[in-house]
């Protein structure tokens, strides 16, 4: 009987899920750390306590052809909006459920978007970000659910798309530049495999602090070349949760994908050279592409052509972007004046992604009344 409720009580509640849609989009605001930084922008964001989902911003001045000055207001609408004052600990609490859902057998992917120094790091991959507060989660509940009858195998990888190539945060620090790997689909099962990475098991709650340290060695190797290597790469955290139910024989088959993008700010083509120019136009096409693939998805066109394979980014999350899998993206804003224009930038490709999802939730919503 207890197994029967805990199937059920999980079954209810991905249903519930599915209901507000398989791509959210929620926005954080980071603060201002001293008044160096410069003047904040005009936003009205919510209270702390209020769970909100709008964002006002006042645009630039402009003069009116009356000779007023005059600023726009611009307007957005979320999932979820939080302010400056918000803690990780806040943001986690409302991805914990879709976390648990790679439990469940579901692929999730959760971006943070945004310019760089916008709080994308922090927000993911810091010792107090979500990628540590989702594996323990995972830890957690795994354990718990031995009691059900649940055995779970956990992997975790983690890789860097930079420049078209995937690099390999948990690998020998000596070749992280050197080594190829590749990204192989296997169409049948669904599922990606990338040639040559180093997996780690994730057997105890700490785990993730021994990845996020070789990460890290791995990434100031890096550094050592090219100082902004970090902020013009994607980094990729990917979790593998396969589960047997031995009093069931159910299976179940998930995986969390946490992924930290390349700093979004349009970067001018035209001043940089060589490398530089490679790189910007690397970013640039893998954060189009990203949208790109998102909005197809969101279009729901049965058998409609989604263009994964133009970005290494979206052929290696292929198999977790679309079907029943479900996206979540952190639109993160800065506060500052000095970076309004790449802020509504970002917003505006954050509100597109979101009409996407209203877009599903709609289409999900109709196909349930009609069945
Ligand atoms: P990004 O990864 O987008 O380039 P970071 O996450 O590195 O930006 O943030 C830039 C700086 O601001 C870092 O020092 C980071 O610790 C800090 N920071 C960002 N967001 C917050 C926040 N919500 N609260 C406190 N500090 C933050
Ligand atoms: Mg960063």
């Amino acid at each position: 009987k207890l197994i029967k409720e805990e199937t059920l009580r999980r079954i209810l509640f991905n249903q519930v899920q599915e209901l507000k849609g398989n791509i959210r989009v929620m926005c954080r605001v980071r603060p201002v750390f001293d008044t160096a930084e410069g003047d904040s922008a005009k936003l009205k964001y919510p209270d702390t306590d209020k769970e909100s989902k709008e964002l006002e911003i006042l645009g630039k001045e402009e003069k009116s052809s009356l000779g007023n000055v005059t600023r726009k207001t611009h307007s957005f609408t979320f999932d979820r909006v939080f302010g400056p004052e918000s803690q990780n600990q806040e943001v986690f609490e409302e991805i914990s459920q879709l976390v648990q859902s790679a439990l469940d057998g579901y692929n999730v992917c959760i971006f943070c978007y945004g310019q760089t120094g916008s709080g994308k790091t922090h927000t993911m991959s810091s010792a107090d970000g979500m990628i540590p507060r989702a594996t323990h989660q995972i830890y957690e509940t795994a354990t718990n659910l031995k009691e059900k009858g649940w055995t779970y195998t956990m992997e975790g990888s983690f890789v860097e798309v930079y420049n078209e190539e995937i690099h390999d945060l948990l690998g020998n620090s000596k070749d992280f530049d050197k080594k190829k790997h590749e990204i192989r689909h296997d169409d049948q099962k669904k599922q990606t495999t990338v040639t040559g990475l180093k997996t780690v098991t994730l057997d105890s709650a700490d785990t993730v602090e021994i990845i996020l340290k070789q990460a890290a060695n791995n990434r100031s190797v890096a550094a050592t070349k090219s100082n902004e290597r970090s902020s013009r790469s994607h980094s990729v955290f990917i979790l593998k949760l396969v589960g047997r139910n031995s009093t069931t024989n159910e299976t179940s088959e998930g995986t969390l994908n946490l992924v930290d993008l390349a700093g979004s700010e349009r970067l001018k083509s035209s001043g940089a050279e060589g490398e530089r120019m490679k790189e910007t136009q690397n970013i640039n096409k893998s954060l189009s592409c990203l949208g790109d693939v998102i909005g197809a998805l969101g279009q729901g066109k049965e058998g409609a052509h989604i263009p994964y394979r133009n970005s290494k980014l979206t052929y290696l999350l292929q198999y977790s972007l679309g079907g029943n899998s479900k996206t979540l993206m952190f639109v993160m804003a800065s506060p500052l004046e000095a970076h309004l224009q790449e802020t509504l930038t970002s917003l505006k490709f954050a509100t597109k992604v979101h009409n996407t999802h209203i877009g599903t939730a709609k289409k999900q919503k109709q196909v349930r009344n009609e069945a």
